[in-house]
Formats: C-alpha cells, sequence, structure tokens
C-alpha cells in the first residue's frame, strides 16, 4: 500500500486562517504527524512541504511532482471556512471530499466517524471534483480531501488544540483498518515468539557477564577468590551476571567451611 499525503496550501498561501490558527501550517502538522503514525504500516510519501499542490495544478506541474499513478491513496488535508471568512459560530465539524468519479467511500465514511468520536461533528462525505484529488483520479489513484474542522469556528478549533494526537490517529486508524494494514504495535506482540525471548534473554545474560565488576567490590572479589569461595580463581569469574540457588548454596557452604577450619 503506497500513501501519499498531500498538505493544503503553502508557498506563500497561508489559506484559511482563524483563531489563532494558519491553515497551511497546521495542514503541515497533520501531514507531518500521519507520515509518523503510519510509518511502518505502508509506504508513506509526502508532496514537498515547501510546494503548493494547487498553485503546481495551476501552473501544470502537479502531475509531474505528485506522479499520482504510483501510488494507492491519496490523502490531502485542509482546515474548513464558512465562506468570506464570517463564522457564524454554527457552522462547524469535519467533511471529507471524493471526486465524483470515486467508487467507494467506505474509507471515508469510516475516517470522518472516527474523528467525529473524538469530539467535532460529523459532516460526512462529500464528492467534488477538487482539482488536486482530481488529478490524482484521472491517474487511475484513489483520492480524498480532509476538512479536519473549521479553522474560524472557535469550538472546532479548542477541540483539535487540545486532542491533536487523537484526531491524527483516528486519521491514521482508519487507513489501517480501510485498507487492511497491519497496527505496528500489534504485529510486534504476534510475531515474539518463546524461542525469540529466550535468545533476547540469553543475550542480555551474555551481554551482563562480559561487563567489568565494578571497584568498590575489588576487596570482597579478591578474599572470596583467594579463599575459594567463588570458584576458578583466576578464570572469567562473570561477577556482573546472574546467580542461582545452586551457586548461593555452594558459596555459603564454602563460607561455612573456611570459618570451621579457621577456629
Ligand atoms: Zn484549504
Amino acid at each position: 500500500m503506497k500513501l501519499l499525503l498531500i498538505a493544503g496550501h503553502g508557498a506563500g498561501d497561508p489559506g484559511a486562517v482563524g483563531n489563532g490558527f494558519q491553515e497551511a501550517t497546521e495542514t503541515r502538522k497533520v501531514v507531518a504527524a500521519l507520515a509518523q503514525a503510519l510509518d511502518g504500516c505502508c509506504d508513506v510519501a509526502t508532496y514537498p512541504t515547501d510546494r503548493n499542490a494547487y498553485s503546481d495544478y495551476k501552473a501544470g506541474q502537479l502531475t509531474k511532482t505528485a506522479q499520482f499513478a504510483r501510488y494507492d491513496y491519496v490523502l490531502e488535508i485542509h482546515f474548513n471556512a464558512v465562506k468570506a471568512s464570517t463564522t457564524d459560530g454554527k457552522t462547524k465539524g469535519t467533511e471529507i471530499y471524493v471526486t465524483t468519479a470515486e467508487p467507494g467511500t467506505e474509507v471515508e465514511q469510516a475516517m470522518v466517524a472516527a474523528i467525529a468520536a473524538v469530539g467535532l461533528t460529523n459532516r460526512g462525505v462529500k464528492r467534488n471534483n477538487w482539482e488536486v484529488i482530481n488529478q490524482a483520479r484521472k491517474a487511475g489513484t484513489s483520492s480524498a480531501l480532509l476538512e479536519i474542522c473549521f479553522i474560524d469556528d472557535a469550538d472546532d478549533m479548542a477541540i483539535y488544540a487540545a486532542k491533536q494526537s487523537d484526531i491524527v490517529e483516528a486519521i491514521a486508524m482508519s487507513i489501517i483498518d480501510g485498507f487492511g494494514l497491519q497496527r505496528p504495535e500489534q504485529e510486534q506482540e504476534e510475531t515474539m515468539t518463546y524461542e525469540q525471548w529466550k535468545a533476547f534473554a540469553q543475550r542480555y545474560e551474555a551481554e551482563q557477564a562480559a561487563q567489568a565488576p565494578s571497584q568498590w567490590s575489588a576487596a570482597d572479589r579478591e578474599w572470596a577468590e583467594n579463599n575459594g569461595v567463588v570458584a576458578g580463581a583466576g578464570k572469567k569469574m562473570d561477577y556482573m551476571s546472574h546467580v542461582t540457588k545452586e551457586e548461593v548454596t555452594a558459596m555459603c557452604h564454602r563460607t561455612y567451611e573456611l570459618v570451621v577450619n579457621q577456629q
């Protein structure tokens, strides 16, 4: 599964502005966090964040830069704004657009539902041939444009600011589940066999044993070796490895006999 993430606006175009946020900045934060969340689950590429995909489209540069046909899914991230930036305090929530040519919208429906579960209103899946996602669709690649929430709505942006990582997780999980990808932590839990655990434990023991003993025990070690309390004086003692009950028993017994013999 090859995924292309596009952060909306940028390269001099701030996009919508509201509540102390700038769209181009936030789309880049979300795209970076999404790429990290999906790392290891699929092949994630990010459209150059110093570029503006829509400007590139108008300049005839988009398809050359994006190479849409190389991907299985293209997700463009935006933040919404009420027309003419006159916020009404009522228009809020998350919505996602696919082109009129997109055959199915299961992934997109799940995505806005997952974002809504974090606390934003679900405005659903809509269809519009926005130019960037339209070019992807024309190249044969499924595409969607997600409007995370309304940047000019104070309630939306308070939720976004407080739950940004939950929103990113919701988007990532809907892609992972929607495309049947493996969740990274699950993969690790399931593939750790007893034999692998044993190999790790043995490696750890060997690493511990290879450590040089601490200076504070120098006199104790010298006494123990000279008096035969620890066996094999002059050999490798593995002082920093773990001790078994039988070794403790043997050392106790040797110490006892040493004391008795000295009386
Ligand atoms: Zn936008």
